[in-house]
């Protein structure tokens, strides 16, 4: 079979269980789900995936709403990475009930190509994407060591070639004093409050001299109990933000300096504790990215490169596994009016027809952009050159 063959039939195979994706992607839509907790979208889509003949391994990577379905037994592994949680309060407004569903479609249309083209593909379910860093722990328990490529679709207002990532990594400070009569005893106290806002006084003055693109804000958690106590102790929460790993750490190590100068100046102690895992920012594999959006071109969509007022910022644990094999995370249009992720407006625009399309042409694009990678060790060579100096120049 040769390549553009192939891509027919991944995409007659896609338009073949379209309503099956779509009524997959309603159902998950309906029934939102918390990181970690993602029990009904698991069940449906490992389910379907039995459906279709292919083992699934339920509850995978020791996290009990992940799965793993590999397909093939040589050539090049390619993983399609579905995503299923959903927003406090806000339902299905980053969209996830999509990426799973493109996913699924994906993985399946290719998996019933894995023997005749020689690859295999495994279709990984990787839960709370929205903060729980689920394949932060999929990676460190070894979901990525045997894959060659790694992609996945994100709902978004515009078809893009990326979206716009920030490293970030949280932590925790508690500052420690003594408590006194404050009118009685004043001087005998230890003002941890004290500590804390000095400390953060410390951080808004670092702010002047960090890159335009870093970050840090944070709260106050704890200022202690009633103002007639001299607070013994006082707690912070920090999301210090840069535009890579290599730069958080250095950043990071700044801001403990501003908890320590805090604590010293107020005679109290800190101690703070870094909040793991740490989302790093994602590296774009280029020539990969030219795959897929020749097959949204074939498609219709015309990728591009997001220009200020259409591009997304934010974090995804997908930086994670972009910093382990070549990897890639498009925008696929929903939101017809331009409304951002995280708003009422785009939980409504994932549940529509823009939705659905997204479904299938997503599907159909990865499912093209697997056949691309199979069948073209060439390129496949490239990207994993490009990986390497990338990847090279970020540690
Ligand atoms: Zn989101
Ligand atoms: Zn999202």
């Amino acid at each position: 079979m040769d390549i553009a063959a192939a891509k027919v039939r991944v995409a007659q195979l896609v338009d073949d269980m379209a309503d099956e994706l779509v009524d997959l992607s309603h159902q998950i839509h309906d029934q939102p789900e918390l990181a970690f907790e993602e029990h009904f979208a698991h069940q449906v889509l490992t389910d379907a995936i039995e459906a279709h003949g292919l083992p699934v391994t339920r509850g995978a990577y020791e996290l009990e709403t992940a799965f793993e379905s590999v397909v093939g037994s040589k050539g090049p592994n390619i993983a399609v990475c579905c995503e299923y949680d959903a927003l406090p309060g806000l339902g299905h407004a980053c969209g996830h009930n999509i990426i799973a569903t493109a996913g699924l479609g994906a993985g399946l249309a290719a998996a019933a190509l894995a023997d005749d083209l020689g690859g295999t593909v495994s279709i990984l379910g990787t839960p709370a994407e929205e903060g729980g860093g689920g394949k932060v722990f999929m990676i460190e328990r070894g979901a990525f060591k045997d894959v060659d490529a790694s992609l996945m679709v994100h709902p978004a207002a515009a078809d893009l070639t990326v979206m716009n990532t920030i490293a970030v990594h949280r932590v925790k400070v508690t500052f420690t004093g003594r408590s006194a009569h404050a009118a009685a005893a004043p001087q005998e106290g230890r003002n941890a409050l004290d500590a804390a806002v000095l400390a953060y006084n410390n951080i808004a003055a670092l702010r002047q001299h960090i890159l335009p693109e870093e970050r840090l804000h944070g709260i106050f958690t704890d200022g202690g109990e009633k103002p007639n106590i001299v607070p013994a102790r006082a707690e912070m929460l920090w999301y210090v933000r840069s535009p890579n790993m290599k730069s958080l750490r250095p950043l990071g190590d700044r801001v403990i300096e501003c908890f320590k100068a805090g604590a010293m100046a107020a005679g109290c102690t800190a101690e703070w504790e870094w909040i793991d895992p740490p989302f790093a920012d994602m590296i774009d594999n280029e020539p990969f990215l030219d795959l897929y959006a020749a097959n949204a071109g074939e498609l219709g969509r015309v990728v591009t490169t997001p220009a200020p007022e259409n591009r997304v910022v934010g974090s995804t644990d997908m930086g994670n596994v972009s910093y382990e094999v070549p990897s890639i995370h498009p925008m696929i249009k929903v939101a017809t009016d331009g409304s951002p992720i995280h708003t009422p407006e785009f939980a409504v625009h994932a549940r529509s027809q823009t939705g659905d399309a997204a479904v299938i042409d997503g599907a159909k694009a990865m499912a093209m952009t697997i056949v691309d990678l199979w069948t073209q060790p060439n390129t496949l060579k490239t990207i994993k050159a490009e990986f390497a100096q990338a990847n090279k120049s970020m540690r």
